[in-house]
């Protein structure tokens, strides 16, 4: 009985105009089995986990849950700077559960099956990169980086045909929204003047209430999500996270991380680091991705025109000076969240070239950007890449010079320093054999894996050995979409 479970579906996006989405038909899969739940995610949704355990087949699609109006979701977007139509090709929405907190998350099936989107391709996802997608996307909640969640993975007992063939799975995707700087491209250009407007006050109204009765709302819907996206941005920078992909599609209007494809974190620390092997430019390179993230808000920004001033000359010129603030608003996030990995409260001048100084160091000795931090966190400095170098030596008095300037202790600067500087990231190899052991059925290490990844700033024994690096001569990490 699904009451029991706690579905709680509303169904706001489906009353905006049809040029939205479609209706979309489930595509029942042949064995459903259940291999991941989250339980505490469940919870936060209202939703009983142990009835949840008996539910593969509305994990897989076979069936609704009580109060599901399944859709696909219309979209455009810049793929590698080419515009294109797009839309949920290989997902569907259930409907948006309203948690007992009263808040509204979208619940959607990947790897679902065909829509009236689905260009080539057969809608559906292998296992590998729904499991990496719930470790990763999971990973990066506990690490406080807002993100889509995982809230279940099921197989569904059917091959799916990529370069060999591969088990097929499905994972169901829990986010704020769906709404993406591409479905704005595709309302300014497949939709009426109309449709945008409303697209427009719809998204202010779920995300931005707080502006949404301001002079000119739609100017004020810009600047918030020009300083989510550079919250968000910084955040990934600060962790060393790859997206890898960051397309306008996958670009959400809420500010959370979406669509974990070739997503990676960085091991040594450079900025060109690229693991997509299909991103053969470096375009959405580590050092890239904040100039990319302004290149995408500009594409909103153009998207939305229309609405920002009856005149297009005026409407360029005040959408210009929104995107010009970008950059800045990024770097003043960035630069808050490195004081904060090296243990400062305060801001001073001289706190950016100190922090340049650091990457510069870490750049030239390839040191491992995360347990760099690390080791400064814990103290163990002999452990450092640069350790005993002539930079270090001058940077390690500099940086004793500016902490003895703190008003804080010693303690709660390395207080500080513990809840910004994770203990544990998910690193590649051990994904990838959380992977290969979960392909052979055995999830033992996968699970092992997730709840050390579940409190990142804990430092805890069992983390540490979640530290060490890939055997350095193995190839060079790649990912696949
Ligand atoms: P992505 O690169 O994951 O953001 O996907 C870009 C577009 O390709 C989206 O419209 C997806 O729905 C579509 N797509 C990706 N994989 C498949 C697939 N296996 N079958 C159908 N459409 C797909
Ligand atoms: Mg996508
Ligand atoms: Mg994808």
């Amino acid at each position: 009985n699904e009451r029991i479970v706690g579905w709680n579906f509303d169904h706001s996006y489906a009353t905006l105009p049809q040029v939205f989405f479609s209706t979309a038909a489930l595509n029942p899969v042949r064995v459903p089995e259940l291999i991941l739940l989250n339980q505490s995610l469940a919870s936060s949704l209202g939703l009983d986990a142990e009835a949840l355990q008996k539910d593969a087949e509305i994990f897989a699609g076979n069936k609704a849950p009580e109060g599901a109006l399944p859709l696909a979701q219309a979209y455009a977007g810049h793929q590698f700077g080419h515009f294109t139509m797009l839309g949920d090709g290989r997902a569907i929405l259930l409907g948006e559960q309203i948690t007992p907190r009263g808040e509204r998350f979208d619940i959607a099936l990947k790897g679902s099956g065909r829509t009236p989107y689905s260009r080539g391709g057969d809608g559906r996802a292998a296992l590998g990169p729904m499991l990496r997608e719930y470790i990763i996307s999971e990973s990066m909640h506990a690490l406080g980086i807002p993100t889509t969640r995982s809230l279940a993975v099921v197989t569904t007992g059917e091959m799916v045909i990529r370069e060999t063939d591969l088990p097929g799975a499905i994972v169901t995707r829990v986010a704020k929204s769906h709404i993406r700087v591409g479905t704005f491209q595709y309302a300014a250009r497949w939709g009426s003047k109309e449709d945008l407007r409303t697209l427009a006050d719809y998204t202010l109204q779920r995300h931005f209430p707080q502006v949404a009765l301001d002079e000119n709302r739609y100017l004020s819907l810009l600047k918030e999500v020009i300083n989510r996206q550079a919250s968000l941005i910084a955040k990934w920078q600060l962790v060393g996270f790859i997206h890898g992909v960051m397309n306008t599609d996958n670009m959400t209007i809420s500010g959370e991380t979406i669509d974990y494809g070739p997503c990676a974190f960085m091991d040594t620390y450079h900025l060109e680091t690229v693991f997509s092997s299909i991103d053969q430019q470096g375009r959405y390179a580590y050092g890239n991705q904040p100039r990319i993230a302004g290149w995408n808000l500009a594409r909103f920004a153009e998207a939305l025109l229309q609405l920002l001033h009856e005149n297009e000359s005026e409407a360029v010129e005040v959408a210009q000076e929104a995107i010009s603030q970008f950059p800045e608003i990024y770097r003043n996030d960035w630069l808050a969240g490195m004081r904060a990995k090296i243990g400062l409260f305060h801001a001073e001048a001289g706190d950016e070239s100190l922090i340049e100084s650091l990457l510069y160091m870490m750049q030239k000795y390839q040191a491992d950007y995360n347990n760099t931090f690390r080791a400064l966190t814990l103290g163990q400095l002999e452990e450092l890449a640069f350790y005993g170098k002539p930079e270090w030596d001058q940077w390690i008095q500099e940086w004793q010079k500016r902490l003895e300037r703190e008003q804080a202790s010693k303690s709660d600067s390395q207080q500080l320093m513990r809840n910004h500087n994770p203990a544990i990231i998910p690193r590649n190899h051990r994904v990838e054999e959380a992977l290969k052991s979960a392909m052979r059925g055995d999830l033992s290490v996968m699970n092992k894996l997730l709840e050390a990844l579940s409190n990142p700033y804990a430092y805890t024994v069992g983390q540490a050995t979640y530290c060490s690096l890939p055997d350095p001569s193995s190839p060079p990490y790649q990912t696949f979409c």
